[in-house]
C-alpha cells in the first residue's frame, strides 16, 4: 500500500489529504493513501528517515519545515535548491531522499498568461514570495519586490532575482500577495501599501492567501474587473505536481479541485 502525507506543525487544518485522496480515488489508485502528519521542528528529521519503512513514497513539506526538509534531502532540483525549500519529498527504492519544490511550477501552472516580458509585483519576501520570485524571474517576467522589512525584499532579490521597492508601482500586469496579511481576517488595506482603488492598476491578481471565503483582497480585485487567482488554486496547483511525481499519472484537476473546496466531485 504506498502511502504518502504532509509534514507540518500546526497541519491539522490541511485540505491536501481530502485533494490527494480524491485524486487516487478518480484514478482508480485504490490501495494508495495520503495521511496527516503532525511533527514539531525537533522530530522532523527522524520522523522523514523513518516515513519508507512505514511504506512512505512520498510526502509534501509545510510551514515550518521546508528548508529543514531540503537540508536532510539527499538530492534537490535545481529549483529547491535556489529558493532554498522544498515542500515535496520522494522516497527512492534504494533509501535515498529527493527533494522538490512544486510551489514555483504550481503557481506558473495557475497563471491565466505567460508571464514572459510581462511586469509583476510581489508583495511578500518570505518563504512563499521565493518560490514566487524565483517562478516568475525563471518565466522571463519583470518583477518588482515590496516587503514591510525591506532588507528582507533586497536580501531575497539579491539572491534570487528581481528588484526590491520601497513601494509598488501604480499599475503591473500581475499583483503576488504572498505575505500572510488576511490569513486571520486582517485589513490588507491597511497592512499593505495598497488602497482599494490601487487594484484598478493590476489586471491580474494572485493571492496565496486562503481561508473559508473570498479575502478582502480578492474581494477588492474581483470589484475591479481583475481576473484572480486564488490560494486554494495555488494549493491545487502545487499538489497536482506533487502528485505526479508520486503516482507517475497525471493529476485529475478537477477532482483535486472541488476536493480542496469542499464541494462534491462532478459526475
Ligand atoms: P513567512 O515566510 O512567515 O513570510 C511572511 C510574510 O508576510 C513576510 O513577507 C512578512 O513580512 C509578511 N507579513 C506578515 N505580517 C505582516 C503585516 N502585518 N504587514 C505586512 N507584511 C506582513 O510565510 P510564508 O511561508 O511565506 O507564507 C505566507 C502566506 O502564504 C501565508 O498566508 C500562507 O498561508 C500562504 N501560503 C499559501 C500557499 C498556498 O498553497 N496557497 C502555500 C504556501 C503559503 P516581514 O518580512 O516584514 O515580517
Amino acid at each position: 500500500m504506498p502511502v504518502c502525507g504532509v509534514l507540518g506543525w500546526p497541519v491539522r487544518h490541511s485540505r491536501s489529504p481530502a485533494m490527494h485522496e480524491a485524486g487516487y480515488a478518480a484514478l482508480g489508485l485504490d490501495d494508495w493513501r495520503y495521511q496527516l502528519l503532525p511533527v514539531p521542528p525537533e522530530l522532523f528529521a527522524e520522523t522523514v528517515r523513518g516515513l519508507p519503512g512505514a511504506g512512505f513514497v512520498g510526502a509534501n513539506v509545510t510551514i515550518p519545515h521546508k528548508a529543514a526538509a531540503l537540508a536532510l534531502a539527499d538530492e534537490a532540483t535545481d529549483a529547491a535548491r535556489a529558493i532554498g525549500a522544498a515542500n515535496t519529498l520522494s522516497f527512492r527504492p534504494d533509501g535515498r531522499i529527493h527533494a522538490a519544490n512544486t510551489d514555483a511550477p504550481g503557481l506558473l501552472d495557475a497563471l491565466p498568461l505567460d508571464p514572459a516580458g510581462r511586469t509583476a509585483v510581489v508583495l511578500g519576501a518570505g518563504g512563499t514570495a521565493r518560490a514566487a520570485v524565483w517562478a516568475l524571474v525563471q518565466a522571463d517576467a519583470d518583477v518588482q519586490v515590496w516587503n514591510r522589512t525591506p532588507e528582507r525584499a533586497q536580501r531575497l532579490c539579491a539572491e534570487i532575482g528581481g528588484r526590491a521597492v520601497a513601494q509598488p508601482p501604480a499599475a503591473a500586469d500581475l499583483l503576488v500577495h504572498t505575505t500572510s496579511v488576511g490569513l486571520h481576517g486582517e485589513d490588507p488595506f491597511k497592512a499593505l501599501p495598497l488602497g482599494v482603488d490601487a487594484m484598478d492598476g493590476y489586471p491580474c491578481l494572485v493571492d496565496l492567501v486562503y481561508g473559508t471565503g473570498p479575502t478582502a483582497l480578492v474581494s477588492a480585485a474581483q470589484a475591479a474587473g481583475a481576473t484572480v487567482v486564488d490560494g486554494l488554486e495555488i494549493l491545487v496547483r502545487q499538489g497536482a505536481r506533487s502528485f505526479e511525481r508520486w503516482t507517475g499519472r497525471a493529476a485529475p484537476l478537477d477532482v483535486l479541485r472541488a476536493a480542496a473546496r469542499g464541494e462534491p466531485a462532478a459526475a
